[in-house]
């Protein structure tokens, strides 16, 4: 019987050090969310680094077990070195991928050990992917972090069906070429059977790159799934917007409270990334505040910022500047009654993100570059007054989905953000709820069952409920063994 085994580079939950404790926490981002909701109680096997560097023990490993077991997951936690996770993790993953694929380029360190470790961690999943599979698995990678993976999953003579989703952006040729280890990437990447995308202009970018040696590639196709040839094989190139479980957000949010609610709310809600515009957000909303004066005591940004996993100094000084800026605002325009910024710096709980979904009066998505970006979708899934506007950035792959249903803005634009901040709050009843009901219709038919099931039938011709629960057939031994 076909199994499915899902591999991405950190598991939905993680292991984190207090002290001498561990503490198990849920993963940050969006694909964890995304994939938590598409593959959920159908008992996947999913392998994935577990947080922490070093051996895990096999207390730690059932810890691991028992939190997946609760979604319906075996969760195959991988160990990394503390090498492997500066150079692969922090180095090439997210020292040299993220800031180049989200056009960051001047942060993007090409140093050659990165590229040796990305090489070793490639393999070493392949070695732990030999050893649980059989050969009529389908092998289902996720994300930058594995785009060579079935090179050493050929050398290691494994036939099985593979497919690769990429849930961030991918650039342009020009950017692209950049990497030194730039055509064994793409080389690696065509081993696979099916390479998803977001969204059309990702696919263009990627096709564009490989022009000179694939065959069969057309970069200005508008068919949803292509095929193309690349050493005598067939390898299918689709786009396939990733979403969310839109009932699960809309019924979740007919029971919440609504939040304290003096002003009215402007909400983001975004991981600590430069990615994600911060900074441009935070110089939009005081611009806003000194051009629209008659909208001071009157409204507030909640902004939380979930920590980020990625140990990079970026981040550090991130956290810092927008820190300061939110105490300089503040200070400038605040009042005892009224905190124009109000900062969560730490994950929010769902209950009260869906309360915040719910009754915010916008919610505001900035991101400079985004693969998708799923906080605007979950707005409108929670939306279920049908009150809310969404201000999106045209930079979010969500935004050649929601362009229609939403105000578009540039973030790099500070007074064209601090005017459709103005059109946002001003916007009549009718015109909010006509946008808002189209956006959850939209959402509602492409929602995550759509986007999981449309992925497995164009790689493996299966749909996830196709997927037997696997019960005991993977003996609690064989996990606690993993390295
Ligand atoms: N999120 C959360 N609590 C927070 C901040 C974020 O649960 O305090 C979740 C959010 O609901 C969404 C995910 O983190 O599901 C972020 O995904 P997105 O695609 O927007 O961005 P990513 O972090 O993957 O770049």
């Amino acid at each position: 019987m076909e199994r499915l085994i899902v591999v991405s580079a950190i598991l939905p939950v993680h292991l984190q050090k207090e002290g001498r404790e561990y503490t198990v926490k849920v993963s940050p981002g969006g694909l964890v969310t995304a994939l938590k909701q598409a593959l959920h109680h159908r008992k996947a096997i999913w392998v994935g680094w577990a947080g922490i560097t070093g051996s895990i023990s096999r207390k730690l490993k059932e810890r691991i077990l028992e939190e997946g077991k609760k979604e319906g997951f075996l969760l195959y936690p991988v160990s990394l070195t503390e090498e492997e996770r500066e150079n692969f993790f922090d180095g090439f993953s997210n020292g040299i991928i993220w800031p180049l694929f989200h056009t960051f380029q001047a942060y993007a360190r090409f140093e050659p050990p990165y590229w040796k470790a990305y090489r070793q961690v490639n393999k070493k999943f392949a070695h732990l992917i030999k050893k649980i599979s059989s050969p009529e698995d389908l092998i289902w990678v996720h994300d930058y972090h594995f785009f060579i993976l079935p090179e050493y999953l050929d050398k290691l003579g494994l036939k099985n069906r593979r497919a690769f989703f990429l849930h961030i952006p991918f650039p342009n040729p020009e950017l692209f070429f950049k990497i030194p280890w730039r055509i064994d990437m793409l080389k690696g990447l065509l081993k696979y059977d099916l390479i998803g995308f977001h969204t059309y202009i990702d696919r263009k970018n990627f096709l564009q790159c490989i022009t000179e040696i694939a065959e069969d590639v057309d970069p200005d196709s508008t068919e949803p799934v292509v095929t193309i040839r690349f050493e005598n094989r067939q390898v299918k190139v689709g786009v396939f917007p990733i979403s969310i479980d839109f009932e699960y957000y809309d019924s979740f949010a007919r029971d919440v409270r609504p939040p304290d609610k003096k002003t009215k709310i402007i909400l983001g809600v975004d991981r600590l990334d430069y990615t994600k515009g911060l900074i441009h957000k935070l110089k939009a909303f005081r611009y806003f505040l000194e051009k629209y004066p008659q909208y001071r005591c009157k409204v507030r940004l909640v902004q939380a910022v979930a920590p980020n996993i990625k140990k990079l100094p970026e981040y550090d000084s991130l956290k810092v500047e927008f820190e300061h800026l939110v105490s300089e605002i503040n200070g400038k325009f605040g009042t005892d009654r009224w905190t124009p910024v109000q900062y969560i710096a730490s994950r929010i709980p769902f209950e009260k993100l869906v309360s915040y979904y719910r009754y915010s009066d916008v919610c505001w998505v900035n991101s400079i570059k985004d693969g998708m970006n799923l906080v605007g979708k979950e707005y409108a899934a929670s939306n279920v007054d049908e009150n809310g506007v969404l201000l999106l950035s045209e930079f979010a792959g969500a935004a050649t989905e929601l362009n229609n249903f939403s105000l578009l803005i540039n973030p790099y634009d500070i007074e064209g953000t601090a005017v459709s901040i103005y059109r946002s709050l001003t916007m009549p009843a009718k015109e909010r709820k006509s946008k808002m009901r189209q956006m959850r219709n939209h959402i509602k038919r492409f929602d995550i069952r759509w986007w999981t099931n449309t992925f497995l039938e164009t790689a493996f011709g299966k749909k996830i409920e196709d997927f037997p629960p696997l019960e005991d057939d993977i003996p609690l031994h064989e996990i606690l063994q993993f390295p």
